[in-house]
């Protein structure tokens, strides 16, 4: 329970072994054992929106298991993330998995009672199709946000078997519902085959700009960032991380794999570099465990979501 004497964080990992005790987020506390939370941890088992292997809905749990062996302090940022603010898990938000719609409905209203008291979410997937009810829950507080969009797939298509909500279309609808500011958003890690020639004119037009994989590899990591930072500039910021974004040699255990993709350390680099803005929000998604080896995928997740509530520790929208 909370003492009142500042944020309750993890048991010691020296006195309690990081692999004993409840499987909570990084073994955090529950949302029901403290008094308030600046940060929350939440899943969304859903996966009824993938067009590939199924498997995301159990990707809140993997995360949740790799993440038992994440430390106190962030020596690259120089905070410790579970003291700077209270960080809990909510557990996840039941939604429906045979109708798509009613989930989306759930999702966007357990993340906005979730939110109601200004605590900042981080949500765990699931599949990429939740990023959108997520977004209009961010928008409803903010107005229309940057987002930081990292993935293989640009997810701007319009629909899938005429379907229009599924988790390569959350950001053509985010675009379309004002949810996103169209002067200040991009996709980073973008690879791989398209389905068509104006993809990348549609998805300029619906307010993105990209930094592919091959630019990285050709101007290099501090390039990228530079062009990143530039490009979302100040204001509030939304980061959506979809775990294959990660070579399949760095993230095996995704729905949708693409040969060619950035390495965890470059992953990690260009997610500390978001410390300085104003972050509202994010997600990491798209983890199916079920393709995974050794905890790869699910470390890599974790180890993600670290640096972003290290980097919510660190910017100036931060409360605590
Ligand atoms: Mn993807
Ligand atoms: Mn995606």
């Amino acid at each position: 329970m909370s003492t009142g004497r500042g944020p309750v964080g993890p048991p010691d990992g020296t006195r309690v072994p990081r692999y004993a005790g409840w499987s909570t987020f990084a073994r955090l506390p529950r949302l029901d054992e403290v008094d308030h939370a600046d940060v929350l941890i939440v899943g969304v088992p859903f996966d009824s929106g993938v067009s590939y292997r199924p498997g995301a809905r159990f990707g809140p749990a993997h995360i949740r298991q790799s993440s038992r062996g994440l430390r106190a302090y962030n020596p690259e940022l120089g905070v410790a993330p579970f003291a700077l603010q209270q960080v809990a898990d909510a557990g996840d938000i039941a939604c429906n998995p045979f109708d798509l719609l009613e989930a989306i409905g759930q999702i966007e209203a357990g993340a906005r009672e979730l939110s109601s008291s200004g605590a900042r979410l981080v949500t765990l997937g699931g599949d990429h199709t939740i990023a959108l009810p997520l977004l209009r829950v961010v928008a409803e507080r903010h107005g229309p946000v940057a987002l930081v969009h990292f993935d293989a797939h640009l997810d701007t298509w319009d629909t899938y078997f005429g379907a229009p909500y599924t988790h390569g279309t959350p950001f053509r609808r985010a675009s379309e519902e004002g949810l996103i500011d169209q002067e200040r958003s991009l996709h980073v890690g973008i690879r791989g085959q398209l389905y068509r020639e104006h993809d990348l004119s549609e998805d300029e037009r619906l307010g993105y700009r990209i930094i592919t994989c091959p630019e990285i590899e050709r101007f290099g990591l501090a390039a990228a960032i530079d062009k990143a930072l530039g490009r979302l500039g100040r204001g509030p910021v939304y980061v959506s991380v979809d775990i294959d974004v990660l070579d399949p040699a760095h993230a095996p255990g995704t729905g949708t794999p693409e040969a060619g993709g950035m390495t965890s350390r470059e992953l990690l680099a260009m997610v500390r570099e978001l410390a300085e803005l104003e972050l509202v929000g994010a997600d990491v998604v798209e983890v199916a465990p079920a393709y995974d080896h050794a905890e790869l995928t699910g470390i890599a997740a974790a180890h993600v979501a670290y640096e972003i509530i290290s980097a919510m520790g660190f910017a100036p929208g931060r409360t605590a």
